[in-house]
């Protein structure tokens, strides 16, 4: 429900309102506004009749929410939420870089692939340590070794890190060096994992299913917030169509969809959402075009002998070229690029 209190009621009418809100059970929540002061209460909202709020003489409107994804939805949140990782503020008004390897091979290669795109212009670093792979037998990422050559790679060039979760019991393992986790697309309707990531106060990349629906993405994302982390960050990378020219097809018509109704910052991954190197820059300008709040994307020093997802790793000097014809194209639709 959301209750918005006319002009001026005093603070004492708002805790009153909150406590009411609390003792019947339901969540309750404080969002103070320039003008007045909106509160929600979520759960089971019949039991609000009760309280009778409509004939409070403090209160203006009581309508429902009417999103089922109500803390991720726009209805009780209607501004733009913003998510730092370290220093890089996702969700304002500039369009966030997250490059680097698909996977963590060794530090070497990590090193080389993170300077490349930190010269470029990179706000934040990727590689996998905990690789979810298709084949039992294919590289499936160096674990606990992967996150300490990222963390300290990270450190060297002075940037913040994210790398992927793959499991619950390894999510406090990967917090503490990790500046944000990624919650896969494999993983995108893992109930026990997206719980325990709820759990924590770290900002999260929710990858989208690639067989997921949006209203099932978002749901996916209300779980996080319902457990307490509000750090949310959604990214769209593509989905499986009858199309089999490209790995996956990147649904561009998510960013605009997402954005209309959720205050969640949402990142385009145009690497996995092509598979195909040559049309990672086109589909990255056009994430940028149609109001994407940034980038996830794949750089490696030496793409030929990629452990992981060579094929769709750009060279550094073709992420170099995406970050120069990046600028004209964000500024165009009113960002910076850092
Ligand atoms: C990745 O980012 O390397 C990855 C495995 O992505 P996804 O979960 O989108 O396939
Ligand atoms: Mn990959």
């Amino acid at each position: 429900m959301i209750i918005v209190l006319k002009p001026g009621a005093p603070s004492e009418t708002v805790d009153e309102l909150l406590a009411s809100i609390a003792d019947k059970g339901l969540k309750p929540l404080h969002l103070p506004g320039a003008e007045r002061v909106v509160l929600g209460a979520l759960g089971d909202e019949r039991v609000l009749a009760q309280l009778q709020l409509e004939s409070h003489p403090m209160i203006e409107s009581v309508k429902p929410v009417l999103a089922p994804y109500k803390l991720v939805g726009r209805e009780l949140h209607p501004q733009d939420s913003i998510v730092s990782i370290g220093p890089l503020a996702i969700g304002g008004g500039e369009f966030a870089v997250i490059a680097g390897p698909c996977s963590v091979e060794t530090p070497e290669q990590m090193l080389a692939s993170g300077r490349a795109a930190k010269e470029a212009g990179a706000g934040a670093l990727r590689a996998g340590a905990f690789k979810p792979r298709t084949s039992p037998y294919e590289f499936r990422g160096h674990g606990a070794e992967g996150l300490r050559i990222l963390r300290s790679v990270g450190d060297e060039l002075g940037l913040p890190v994210v790398t992927e979760v793959m499991d619950a019991a390894d999510v406090e393992l990967v917090a503490e060096s990790a500046d944000a986790l990624q919650i896969g697309a494999r993983n995108m309707q893992n109930y026990t994992l997206l719980s325990a990531v709820g759990r924590i106060r770290k900002p999260v990349l929710l990858k989208r299913g690639m067989s997921a629906r949006l209203d099932e993405l978002l749901l996916a994302a209300e779980y996080l917030l319902a457990g307490g982390n509000d750090q949310v960050i959604l990214v769209e990378r593509g989905i499986r169509t009858f199309e089999t020219a490209t790995r996956n097809t990147l649904d561009l018509n998510a960013i605009p969809y997402i954005k209309q109704r959720s205050h969640l910052p949402v990142l385009v991954d145009p690497s996995h959402g092509t598979g195909v190197r040559d049309l990672v820059i086109p589909m990255a300008l056009a994430a940028a075009a149609c109001g994407a709040d940034g980038l996830l994307v794949e750089v490696h020093v030496n793409p030929a002998v990629a452990l992981s997802d060579g094929p769709q790793s750009l060279y550094p000097d073709q992420f170099a070229e995406l970050m120069r014809r990046l600028r004209p194209v964000a500024e165009a639709v009113g960002r910076s690029v850092a």
